[in-house]
């Protein structure tokens, strides 16, 4: 068995389905497959890829918990959460860089195109985990989604107008998966 020391993050691009077999923590795009979980890259002799937690890693979170965390990364297909609590049990610790990852299929009942519609960079979203292990998040649900977002161009404020998301400052409309709770100040 290989081990390569490398730390991987959700979404991070492992190699294609042609050269690996599919194993833990590990998801399929498309024929490309990307971590699913943080953790070190094994590649077995049968060339089965599973990316493993780092020892010493507690287990805190649990399916159905609820948790705010801040979009740190965007990709094709998944966005990368870095959770900072548990709602409702905000004094539950959370390690350092705790990251989850919300897939495309995650973010909505309706179809999304493009991720970029649907989250941008730092904003502040509630989540659902729906798989604790590897630390998937969904947003499908009306409280659920980005609460807090700013200007892409001028770092201003969004406010909710409808549907969308405007600057206060440039008057830029951005798109969001929104929360009901967007803008309330309350997770
Ligand atoms: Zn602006």
């Amino acid at each position: 068995m290989e081990k390569d020391k490398r730390i991987v993050v959700p979404g991070d691009f492992l190699g294609t389905s042609e050269e690996f077999t599919l194993g833990k923590g590990v998801f399929d795009e498309n024929g490309n497959l990307y971590a699913s979980q943080i953790g070190e890259i094994s590649i077995s002799d049968k060339r089965v890829i599973d990316v493993l937690p780092v020892a010493g890693t507690p287990p805190m979170l649990k399916e159905g918990d609820v948790v705010i965390g801040r979009i740190e990364d965007i990709k094709d297909t998944v966005a990368v959460v870095s959770i900072a609590c548990v709602k409702g049990k905000e004094t539950r610790e959370i390690a350092a860089s705790t990251q989850g990852v919300i897939h495309i299929s995650n973010v909505k009942s309706g179809y999304v195109s493009e991720l970029q519609h649907e989250f941008g960079y730092l904003d502040v979203v509630k989540a659902r985990v729906i798989d604790a292990k590897a630390l998937r998040l969904s947003t499908e649900s009306k409280d659920l989604g980005v609460i807090k977002a700013m200007c892409m161009k001028c770092k201003g404020n969004l406010k909710r107008k409808g549907d969308v998301l405007t600057c206060e400052r440039c008057k830029r409309v951005e798109t969001r998966k929104i929360s009901e709770d967007y803008g309330k100040g309350v997770v």
